[in-house]
């Protein structure tokens, strides 16, 4: 059986390794076929492809969209990608303005609760200026010592009601999911689990989804709890919709799940790679 892993970072957006070393750790993990899908951003792929390439490894150009859905932030995936396409270009580049301001207020909440030059702190982990994340904020609050890992980071600052959060207007579902279409991709919603939607909202955003053209969910991936691997591939299978899967790693030490290893899509599912051709 082959090994997909279609999520992971790379510090083009907020993960540890550059586009060539995430390649390098995927081939060597026994991933068979990769996707490197930063957050917001697509300027990591040539690079990406090029490595992939270099290793005999098959790539998939991917992308993971911030959006805004019923107040909750959401995030699309876009596999199979045209990253020149201008729309998504154009799209992906408004959706990142304001990440700077956002990390400004961010940094200014921090200071009150007794964490000083968190803007500066956090721009230390930056690899890429256009995209200040939250994870870039939860490693200096670690470097400081205030908390041991990103998980404890993420449950005492930077998520609503906690200091550090700044509520952000993401894309809309409609946006995302246009532009990945139109640049000839395939939409997935990331990690559905970790949303805290009701069951009602649930299926009202994957309704909407899928009207808009949206075509897959994640089921394994490394946010999801074994639980709820079977949970989504029957969510999948009730929607129609084709499963993916991937570690979403960001880096070595940090992320639980590392580059391809996860176990297999549940043998209900039909995979989001069902008719690519491999
Ligand atoms: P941002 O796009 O700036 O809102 O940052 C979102 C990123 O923060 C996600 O892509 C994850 O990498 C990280 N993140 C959010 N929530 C958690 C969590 N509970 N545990 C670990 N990382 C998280
Ligand atoms: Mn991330
Ligand atoms: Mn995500
Ligand atoms: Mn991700």
């Amino acid at each position: 059986m082959m090994n997909f892993d279609l999520h992971c970072h790379s510090t083009i957006s907020d993960g540890l390794l550059g586009p060539a070393a995430v390649a390098a750790r995927a081939k060597a993990n026994g991933v068979d076929v990769w996707a490197l899908t930063d957050h917001d951003e697509v300027s990591g792929i040539a690079a990406a492809r090029a490595a992939a390439r270099a290793l005999d490894l098959q790539y998939v150009a991917g992308v993971e969209i911030s959006i805004t859905w019923g107040g909750e932030t959401v995030h699309i995936i876009g596999l199979q990608i045209d990253e020149t396409n201008q729309q998504l270009v154009d799209g992906l580049d408004s959706t990142r303005s304001g990440r700077e301001q956002r990390a400004h207020e961010m940094a200014r909440q921090l200071a009150q609760v007794g964490i000083p030059d968190a803007f500066a702190g956090a721009l230390k982990f930056v690899g890429n200026p256009d995209l200040i994340s939250r994870t870039h904020f939860a490693r200096y609050i670690i470097e400081l010592g205030i908390c041991s890992d990103v998980a404890s980071v993420f449950s005492k600052y930077l998520i609503e009601g906690k200091p550090g959060y700044v509520p952000h207007r993401w894309a809309t579902l409609k946006q995302a999911v246009e532009w990945i279409r139109g640049a000839g991709g395939i939409a997935v919603v990331a990690h559905p689990g970790r949303y805290h939607f009701s069951e009602l909202q649930r299926n009202a955003m994957l309704d909407e989804f899928i009207q808009l053209g949206g075509a897959g969910i994640e089921v394994v991936t490394g946010s999801h709890t074994v639980d709820q691997y079977d949970e989504y591939a029957r969510v999948a299978k009730h929607f129609g919709l084709r499963g993916s899967r991937g570690s979403d790693f960001h880096g070595p030490g940090e992320s639980r799940v590392d580059l391809g290893e996860l176990p297999p899509l549940p043998p209900s599912v039909t995979p989001v790679w069902v008719d690519w051709g491999l």
